[in-house]
């Protein structure tokens, strides 16, 4: 059958909400994937930021194996010793006193959406039902989230939408300060706006937020699904902001590339998703958990984000280098191993020309948004493997600016 399957099988048989790459990858090992054909790749998109510790990582290959053997899955009836021991490992690792699994980034946020009314709700009256985020910010693909998400085009078309949600500029404390009320029951944010174009917080900025929502009784939301789980250098990224959240989502790189998705938050505003109130069938079940708790502990392992800032290094100083050539990149910004580099007005909406350069080559980069290159590895991607892939990487970038 498989001989029979290939990129055109695609296009006749899947709902065509997806553009992929021509070629099809069928293994995966560290840092390095091969397609049908052979060829080998480079990757640098980690799954986009989910592959946190590369492809087919011996220890989770071992777990996951382990644990396919003895239970796979009993439903929220019964609890597990691998979702227990995620979320004792979890709550000691950070503020956080009280876990909800799910599957997905975007069923974490739901669920941390839907506890910010609620909470609200219960505690301060029916008024209180108002969710600020900020533009270009993303949060997942549920109805609720997408409205939450600060781009128009992920939900044009499937209006009504969720209401009481005000977008507003990202780092610009004053439209904060001038919208939030005692209306506001949460302010969600990305401590670093990822899919939306790599747009670092600032620490005034983050601070700034903190006391707003203090002054407002306003929970702080932080969506770290992609920012967490040692990609930024700490295991998240509000430990390197002098910032914490009241709720906290993670997902991704949480399962290095098993789905799962969690909902962290105190025992306070817990108590208001008392029994019943939500839910999810696969959500902390037994394989998940198991191959998060693995990850957790290679994640805190020194060595394993002591890496984070050399290997950035190793990427930003290939990107200056293919900047010192070409000039094609206006700013390079991000944390740790999410890095953007921004292109100039003259390559604005060109992004996705340089990925597609880029697998020509033999190396596999994202992008954020139209006009900025995304680099997110596994962070134990060896030091040979960057250097190898900005040198193809910088091939590519000839390539595309030969043919101007
Ligand atoms: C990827 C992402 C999501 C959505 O996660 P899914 O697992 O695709 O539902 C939400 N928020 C952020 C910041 C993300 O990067």
């Amino acid at each position: 059958m498989s001989n029979d399957l290939n990129r055109a099988t695609f296009d006749e048989v899947m709902v065509p909400n997806y553009g992929p790459a021509k070629m099809i990858p069928v293994k995966g090992r560290g840092s390095k994937v091969w397609d049908t054909e052979g060829n080998e790749y480079f990757d640098l998109s980690g799954g986009i930021a989910v592959c946190g510790l590369g492809h087919c990582h011996p220890e989770l290959v071992e777990v996951l194996k382990q644990q396919s053997e003895s239970l796979w899955h009993l439903s929220n009836v019964w609890t597990n010793l691998p979702a227990l021991e995620l979320a004792t490992k979890l709550t000691s690792l950070t503020f956080a006193e009280k876990v909800f699994f799910a599957n997905s980034g975007g069923e974490a946020n739901e669920a941390a959406f839907k506890l910010a009314r609620k909470y609200a709700k219960d505690n301060f009256g029916p008024e209180k039902v108002e969710i600020i985020s900020f533009f270009n910010g993303f949060h997942g693909r549920t109805l609720f989230t997408v409205s939450v998400g600060g781009q128009e085009k992920y939900t044009q078309g499937f209006e009504p939408l969720p209401q009481a949600i005000t977008h507003l500029p990202f780092n610009d404390l004053d439209a904060l300060t001038a919208a939030i009320s005692d209306k506001t029951c949460a302010v969600v944010m990305e401590p670093i706006v990822a899919e939306g174009g790599i747009i670092n917080a600032t620490e005034e900025f983050a601070q700034g937020v903190r006391e707003l929502c203090n002054q407002h009784n306003a929970l702080l939301v932080y969506d770290e699904v992609q920012t967490g789980v040692g990609r930024t250098g700490e295991l998240y990224a509000y430990m390197g902001l002098g910032v914490t959240p009241d709720i906290l989502t993670s997902a991704k790189a949480l399962g290095g590339g098993f789905p799962i998705g969690a909902m962290l938050t105190t025992t306070k505003i817990a108590e208001s998703m008392g029994i019943g109130t939500h839910g999810s069938t696969y959500g902390g079940n037994p394989l998940a958990c198991s191959v998060a708790n693995k990850v957790l502990d290679i994640m805190m392992r020194p060595e394993t984000l002591a890496g984070v800032a050399s290997k950035r290094t190793l990427i930003v100083d290939g990107l200056n280098a293919i900047n010192d050539k070409h000039g094609i990149f206006s700013d390079i910004r991000g944390k740790g191993l999410l890095v953007g580099a921004a292109l100039t007005e003259e390559w604005h909406g060109k992004a996705k020309v340089f990925l597609n350069a880029a697998i020509e080559e033999g190396v596999m980069v994202l992008v954020a948004g139209l006009s900025v290159i995304r680099i997110a590895p596994s962070l134990v991607i060896p030091d040979e493997d960057i250097i190898t892939a900005m040198e193809k990487f910088a091939k590519a970038v000839d390539k595309v600016l030969a043919d101007v």
